[in-house]
């Protein structure tokens, strides 16, 4: 759920994810492919490697956001929801 005054808001550069694709993926995607992404940009929880976790990443895989919160921000920054099938994952 959004508090008002959403703690989690307070991220520093959140608001370029304004109106952005977002991909579903999950933890185990994100440590293999994406090893930079730690934590989820708002919440920072971990990144834990589990395929039954799920993750959202936009397109240009800058960062990543749990569960939880892209339920909760999805409609506030007016995300695209795309299948998941293109990710491009950055070259290691
Ligand atoms: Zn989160």
């Amino acid at each position: 759920m959004i508090e008002k005054n959403d703690w989690r808001l307070a991220v520093n550069g959140a608001a370029y994810l304004k109106n952005k694709y977002m991909n579903p993926t999950d933890g185990e995607e994100i440590v293999i492919n994406a090893p930079y992404l730690d934590s989820c940009v708002f919440c920072l929880e971990k990144v834990k490697n589990a395929i039954h976790r799920r993750w959202f990443v936009p397109e240009d895989i800058s960062c990543c956001i749990c569960e939880e919160c892209y339920h909760d921000f999805r409609e506030m920054f007016g995300w695209e929801l795309l299948d998941g099938w293109d990710i491009v994952w950055p070259e290691t």
